[in-house]
């Protein structure tokens, strides 16, 4: 029988420890972040109140603009200018995905990459994949590599298999896990729908997370015994027994790899969590680059 692994227990402790840092800085500032939403999407709403309460919670100072769906790109961009300019700013998130109407990339790449606590600015790309120090590594990646770091002994030299190659999940975490500088040190196979089967990987891994975004991708008989399974799937289907209501499920059949695994994330209160926490832990390295305090 596999471990659960509590990531809303994890996440609340990587809040406390941004909190106690932020409380023991000796600063006439505290670390700012602005978050920026484009229009009404409820799932975005949703999204920027979580973070903004994340904010209060650890002590970080939040800015929230909300801007009409019609913005015209440019007046985006103006803000982001702004931002980057205002010295109570640190971080930097406008809420994904935007209106058709703006060029997403093109709004990435205007934030300033030190200020891109999201970890999508190409050159924060490039920095994770020759293992720099200062940048930062977009949230859920690292929610992974935490919750891995947290459960894995002697990381080195162990099989990673990652499910999944999107830029936001699949190849920055595969880029995290493969430097030799730092804890990570894996061996990491990265499989995609080219796949003719993703079995022949996945029951390679010791070490297998999965980020593709449909339920049931992976069961108990493509995983190898005693492997951790990270699931960072969020499907939100109709509830089985009740059609008014829906449920969210992951990309991996919990029940039938709970058996297999030595230990896995549930869904919800696995990967889901960690991604704010993570969010927090970027905004206070931000703010130490910024005010050049080390450690
Ligand atoms: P995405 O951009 O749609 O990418 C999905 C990846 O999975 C693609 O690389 C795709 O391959 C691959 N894929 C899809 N079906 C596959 C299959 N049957 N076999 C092998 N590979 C397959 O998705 P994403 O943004 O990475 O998100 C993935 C999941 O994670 C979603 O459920 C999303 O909601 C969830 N998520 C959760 C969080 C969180 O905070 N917990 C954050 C982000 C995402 P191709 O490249 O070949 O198309």
């Amino acid at each position: 029988m596999a471990a659960i692994i509590d990531g809303k227990k994890i996440s609340q402790e990587i809040k406390d420890q941004v909190k106690l840092e932020i409380s023991q800085l000796n600063h006439e500032l505290k670390p700012g972040l602005a978050v920026v939403l484009v229009g009404e999407d409820p799932a975005s709403m949703v999204y920027v109140s979580n973070k903004v309460k994340a904010c209060n919670e650890t002590g970080i100072n939040s800015f929230k603009y909300e801007l009409p769906a019609t913005t015209p790109e440019a007046e985006l961009m103006n803000l982001i200018d702004e931002l980057n300019n205002d010295n109570k700013i640190n971080g930097i998130l406008v809420q994904l995905p935007l209106p058709k109407h703006i060029n997403e990339e093109a709004v990435i790449k205007k934030i300033n990459p030190l200020k891109d606590v999201d970890g999508f600015h190409p050159e924060n790309v490039g920095k994770i994949s020759i293992g720099a120090e200062d940048c930062f590594y977009p949230c859920t990646p690292y929610g992974c590599q935490e919750l891995i770091y947290r459960t894995v002994n002697d990381i080195k030299g162990k099989h990673l298999v990652i499910v999944g190659r999107s830029n936001i999940v699949g190849k920055p975490l595969a880029n995290m896990m493969i430097q030799k500088k730092d804890r990570a040190n894996c061996i990491v196979t990265v499989c995609h729908t080219a796949a003719k089967d993703i079995s022949v990987y996945t029951k390679q891994a010791d070490i297998l997370v999965v980020a593709v975004g449909y339920k049931d991708t992976v069961t108990g008989d493509m995983v190898k015994p005693g492997a951790v399974v990270i699931d960072v799937g969020m499907n939100r289907l109709p509830h089985p027994d009740d059609s008014n209501k829906t449920k969210l499920y992951g990309d991996v059949d919990y029940d039938s790899v709970f058996p297999i695994a030595s230990a896995i994330t549930p869904v919800p209160g696995g990967v889901g969590p960690m991604t704010i926490s993570m969010l927090m832990r970027n905004t206070l390295k931000a703010f130490k680059i910024h005010n050049n305090i080390k450690n």
